[in-house]
């Protein structure tokens, strides 16, 4: 059975739910098809870092107030390099910015979104239902999916995918480049012995980075970051030599580590699609491009994929939708954030991973001056707060 629909999204993680709800709020219908039921998401404790343009989106979609008591600001962030007495501050109040970003649990954003969804009667939300095909075509793009049992195909002039790049295969006209980092990230939450004040620690070692962001009243966000064979055996550690090595790796601005929850590693690596669109079809958020978490910026640029693409399709004349001119425009208007972002992150990976003798007292100047120079602190902040247009 093959039924018509003007927008149809595919993924209703936060990229996804944000297209629609931004939709809405422009008063343009849309269906969003999630494979997880309703509610599946709203325990999942993982940190998102969300930039202070991230939360002004939220604002204006109306769903910050909800969130705004689930969050942790963060005021200051401190970077350092182990090994080395080189450090810089970057303050919110120096940059005239109620905070640079927050914490907040996908879990909590998830639902927000969800409750949000719930009452807008321009969006037909199908939970449980998940997409097996997509194919774009000359004048369409088609989707089948799988919606408790029945297999449905919508047919769309524009197919939205925001599944987070892990479900579906090859697409046609679509290009994915990846590179492994050969490195894990092992995230969880921890307690310290000293209050967070709401600073972010963003300490750079020779195996990787590694971050400490401020998560509710007493806890800590940790994503430690390494070579595979590293992090498999930190992983591996009981919660007490797990602390201790903790400690040994952040060093002592924190005091001693008291307590972990659950541990997760995942791999890292820098994956974009090239093109980001083809006929009809316009792909997202993760499923568009992946960046090592180093700065907090992967989860940011796919909200901004959403806020923009909602833009460009209220600001379209009728009859463009999903055309080559407007997926065009689209991939044009996003080139810039993504590819700052992907460089940015891998920059820094790359300039703080490298042992060779001698960049290290570089680099810990580099740090130092950077704390200095208050036009560069500024550009910095800007950039990271709101993407090119900072
Ligand atoms: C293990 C892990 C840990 C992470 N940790 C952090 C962190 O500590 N901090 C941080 O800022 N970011 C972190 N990230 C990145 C962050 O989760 C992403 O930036 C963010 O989730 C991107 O949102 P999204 O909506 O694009 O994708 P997702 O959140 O992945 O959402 C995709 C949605 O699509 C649905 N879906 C998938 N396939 C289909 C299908 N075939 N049909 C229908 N629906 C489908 C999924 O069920 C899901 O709801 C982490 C990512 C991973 C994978």
């Amino acid at each position: 059975m093959t039924i018509s629909r003007d927008i149809v999204i595919v993924g209703g993680g936060p990229v996804g739910a944000t297209l629609a709800l931004a939709l809405h709020e422009n008063g343009i219908a849309s269906t969003l098809l999630e494979a997880r039921q309703r509610g599946t998401s709203h325990q999942d404790q993982r940190a998102l870092a969300l930039s202070f343009g991230t939360r002004l989106i939220l604002e204006r979609l109306g769903i910050w107030p909800q969130l705004s008591s689930k969050a942790t600001a963060i005021n200051t962030i401190h970077i350092s390099q182990r090994g080395s007495f080189g450090r810089t501050l970057l303050k919110a109040e120096d940059h005239g910015q109620e905070a640079l970003g927050y914490v907040l649990s996908y879990g909590a954003l998830s639902q927000a979104l969800d409750d949000a969804l719930s009452g807008c009667h321009s969006v037909e939300v199908l939970h449980g239902a998940e997409a097996t095909e997509i194919l774009p075509d000359d004048d369409a793009a088609t989707v089948t999916f799988n919606h408790e049992g029945i297999i449905t195909t919508y047919r769309a002039p524009l197919l939205v995918l925001a599944d987070g790049g892990r479900s579906l295969g090859d697409i046609p006209g679509l290009n994915r480049e990846t590179r492994e980092y050969g490195h894990d990230a092992l995230v969880a939450k921890v307690q310290a012995e000293l209050p967070h004040n709401h600073i972010a620690y963003e300490r750079f070692t020779p195996s990787g980075p590694a971050a400490l962001l401020p998560n509710g009243a007493h806890d800590f966000s940790l994503v430690w970051t390494g070579r595979r064979e590293e992090v498999a055996a930190v992983m591996q550690l009981d919660d007490a030599a797990f602390l201790l090595a903790l400690h040994q790796h952040f060093g002592d601005r924190v005091g001693r580590f008291l307590k972990v929850g659950k541990r997760l590693a995942f791999p890292l690596r820098l994956s974009r699609l090239n093109p980001v669109a083809a006929r009809h079809l316009v792909v997202i958020g993760n499923a568009a491009q992946t960046m090592h978490p180093v700065a907090g910026q992967g989860f940011n640029v796919g909200l901004r994929d959403a806020w923009e693409l909602a833009d460009l399709i209220a600001e379209s004349p009728v009859g463009q939708l999903g055309t080559e001119t407007m997926l065009k425009t689209y991939a044009d208007n996003r080139r810039t954030d993504t590819k700052n972002g992907l460089l940015f992150t891998d920059f820094l990976v790359n300039l703080f991973s490298n042992d060779v003798l001698g960049v290290s007292p570089l680099r810990a100047l580099g740090l130092g001056a950077l704390d200095l120079i208050k036009p560069a602190k500024h550009h910095l902040v800007r950039k990271m707060s709101f993407g090119p247009r900072g």
